[in-house]
């Protein structure tokens, strides 16, 4: 296996010439077919080890900070199913990916769950082997809302683990969040079920947003403190154009970690492997742990080894590019796994993407001018 140089390699203060998410649409097959050997590496030598599939852009929330009701009220027009991937399709480019390097499968939408028999497709990627031959490490991010109903169909079906999103506390909080009156005592329910079947370590993901859900910092940790889960505090992003973001709506990391800590007291540990998104902090009285995943004010574009793939089959090679490459496009037209595989480390080795740490770069306000794709369309 040739020698990863490591996230390092990649240059500090080159600006790409070529913005990589403005290219054309339609992937390329290289006239040299070549054989997958588990490591390809980016533009600037990250490698591909992280997969987030997409299931569906449809929802049963419209949380503020993704799918505003204003934006995806009942005119909304979703994706036909039949542009959406099979689940033959899902899991023969899932291989494809896996044969790359890939170690670890994320389902995600929009909302997963609501994708029909999602079980059947569980079973079927729970199959695959990482190159070396272990298993993959396979999860999904869920709202919650139909996970106590399913939680132990998808562990039989072999799902590894769960991160359900949970954004306050507060009912009414929470209803305003959710866009959709869900309550609390809900999700909370379907923590308990997917932790009783062994869908663990279970995470917490909480979007925080000034005025909106920020004075739930210190009783979510407090509720999560000495319990099976990790709650995990997420930077509003920039991600979409529908949510209207504004810098002055982002409660840094920092300051998440200070008003817990003035309770709590907390201190920093390592990472469990590089290139964890999460920064984590443990209780000093040993009651557990927290993370806080710094998007906006310590970007980590230098260790980011992570795909995603739209419900429609196209590649993503960062949440903030604004066109993807239709790797669905050549299963339909016949294309062989070798030639889509050279095709997908083609993209991959051109992959030059850093948005976040340009836009930090740049200025600590707005920066895109142009169409984002929503995080809903592709899956966070
Ligand atoms: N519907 C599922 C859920 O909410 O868990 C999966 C899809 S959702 C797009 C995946 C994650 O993205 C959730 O944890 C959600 O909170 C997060 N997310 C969505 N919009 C975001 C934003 N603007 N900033 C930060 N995180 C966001
Ligand atoms: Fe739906 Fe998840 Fe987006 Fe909320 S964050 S609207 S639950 S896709
Ligand atoms: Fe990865 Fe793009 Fe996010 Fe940077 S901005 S961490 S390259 S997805």
């Amino acid at each position: 296996m040739p020698e990863y140089i490591g996230p390092n390699a990649m240059p500090k203060k080159i600006i790409p010439i070529i913005d990589y998410r403005h290219s054309k649409t339609a992937p390329v097959i290289p006239a040299v077919i070549e054989e997958p050997n588990g490591l390809i590496g980016d533009a600037f030598g990250r490698p591909l080890q992280d997969l987030r599939i997409s299931l569906t852009d449809r929802c049963n929330f419209r949380c503020v900070y993704c799918m505003p009701i204003e934006s995806f009220g009942k005119d909304h027009v979703f994706m036909p199913r039949a542009s959406m991937m099979t689940f033959e399709e899902i899991t023969r480019i899932a291989q494809i990916f896996v044969n790359h390097g890939v170690q670890k499968i994320r389902l995600t939408g929009g909302e997963p769950l609501l994708r029909k028999h999602v079980e059947n497709l569980i079973e079927m990627l729970a199959k695959l082997k990482t190159y070396d031959g272990s298993d993959l490490d396979l999860t999904l991010t869920t709202n919650g809302a139909l996970l106590g109903k399913k939680a132990q169909s998808l562990k039989d079906a072999g799902l590894n683990r769960v991160t359900v999103s949970l954004d306050s506390l507060d009912d009414a909080t929470f209803k305003r969040m959710n866009g959709v009156d869900f309550p609390v005592s809900d999700v909370l329910r379907s923590l308990d079920v997917a932790h009783s079947v062994g869908l663990g370590p279970i995470k917490v993901n909480m979007v925080v947003k000034s005025g909106m859900n920020d004075q739930e910092i210190v009783p979510m940790a407090r509720y999560f403190k000495d319990s099976p889960f990790i709650l995990r505090f997420i930077e509003y992003m920039d991600v979409g154009t529908s949510n209207h973001w504004e810098m002055g709506e982002v409660i840094p990391s920092a300051e998440v970690v200070r008003r817990i800590s003035a309770h709590m007291p907390l201190e920093e540990i390592e990472p469990n492997y590089t290139g964890e998104t999460a920064e984590r902090w443990r209780y000093q009285d040993g009651g557990g742990e927290i993370g806080v995943i710094s998007s906006i004010t310590k970007t980590f574009c230098h260790e980011c080894v992570r795909a995603r793939l739209s419900t429609e089959g196209k590649l993503y090679t960062c949440l903030f590019a604004e066109s993807g490459h239709d790797l669905r496009a050549l299963m339909q037209s016949g294309k062989t796994d070798q030639e889509i595989s050279t095709a997908l480390a083609h993209l991959w080795r051109l992959r030059a993407d850093r948005y976040s740490e340009l836009r930090s770069a740049n200025t600590k306000s707005k920066t895109q001018t142009g169409k984002k794709i929503e995080m809903s369309y592709i899956g966070g």
